[in-house]
């Protein structure tokens, strides 16, 4: 069997579309959407990731405003410009790029941010709200998974879901999404004894571990689902995931690709979330 591509730069383009129209529409009210992020430091990775979300957000009509603070910036000065932000009701959305240095409590940063422009979806409000079934913001790779799983209509009522993975920001709130749709959910992480004993009894697999190879084909009941939220190098420098691509793909129904899946709809869903954040303040 050839698995069926789940293309998510194509996912990611609707996405965004649907965006610019309730950004446009709001505009129309004499609001302009706005998110504003925070790096700290000179981390390359997160300087490409911070502009990626400034050019997203503009694409979108999106207003973004990126702020640059040395890596020496003393904690506390970082949480007083987010309780400005909180304060300033012209921001609808604000985003603190992780890692931050190593001289910060990165929790009690996130924790600083107004539940209602935590656009991440890492504050513990946002966490506890997913937890009990209430709204609030999703952490943006989860929810991207979980438009990827709609977009090709399938049903996860009663199925049986492994997610490879237990982070806070992808595995946990993945685990939960999947369960609110009513799948049969399973965690797997380092310290399970028999990944494969688990996957090969799964309809749905997401992994999300950031190790090449942890899913290979022997490891996956034919037809399953497949997403794979990993971004790796292989020894030529190309970006993979965590799947066996060529394996996986002779064996599974559906998969995603790396590059081109989980990392667009990511960056879709961070509009997704500041749009509701301004629609919110403006209700
Ligand atoms: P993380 O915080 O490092 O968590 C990795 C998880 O994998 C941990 O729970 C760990 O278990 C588990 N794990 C490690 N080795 C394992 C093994 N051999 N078998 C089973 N589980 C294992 O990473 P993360 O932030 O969740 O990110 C995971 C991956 O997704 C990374 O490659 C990251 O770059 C990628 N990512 C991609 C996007 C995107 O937009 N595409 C967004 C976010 C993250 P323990 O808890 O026991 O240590």
């Amino acid at each position: 069997m050839t698995a069926q591509l789940i293309d998510g730069n194509a996912l990611a383009r609707q996405v965004r579309a649907e965006v610019a129209g309730r950004v446009a529409a709001l505009k129309q009210r004499g609001i302009a959407p706005h998110l504003s992020v925070i790096l700290v430091g000179e981390n390359p990775a997160s300087q490409v990731y911070v502009r990626n979300k400034v050019a997203d957000s503009q694409q979108t009509g999106l207003q973004a405003t990126l702020e640059n603070y040395p890596a020496t910036l003393p904690q506390a000065e970082l949480l007083a410009r987010i309780r400005a932000l909180n304060a300033d009701a012209r921001v609808h959305g604000i985003l603190v790029q992780l890692p931050l240095p190593a001289h910060m409590d990165a929790q009690a940063v996130i924790e600083a941010i107004a539940p209602q422009k935590d656009v991440d979806g890492f504050h513990v409000a946002s966490a506890g709200a997913l937890m009990v079934g209430r709204p609030g913001f999703r952490p943006c790779t989860p929810a991207g998974c979980m438009r990827m799983i709609d977009s090709i209509g399938y049903n996860l009522k009663g199925k049986h879901a492994v997610v490879i993975g237990r982070s806070n920001i992808v595995g946990k709130p993945m685990a939960l999404m999947l369960l609110a749709q009513n799948a049969t959910v399973t965690i797997c992480h380092s310290a399970t004894p028999d990944l494969a004993a688990h996957t090969r009894a799964a309809d749905v697999v997401v992994a999300a571990v950031g190790k090449r190879n942890v899913l290979t084909a022997g490891m996956v009941k034919p037809g399953a689902l497949v997403i794979d939220v990993g971004m790796n190098r292989d020894e030529a420098g190309k970006l993979c995931g965590d799947v066996d691509f060529a394996g996986v793909s002779q064996i599974a129904g559906w998969i995603t690709p790396v590059p081109g899946g989980v990392g667009p709809m990511t960056r879709a869903m961070l509009l997704v979330n500041t749009i509701e954040a301004a629609e919110a303040a403006a209700a």
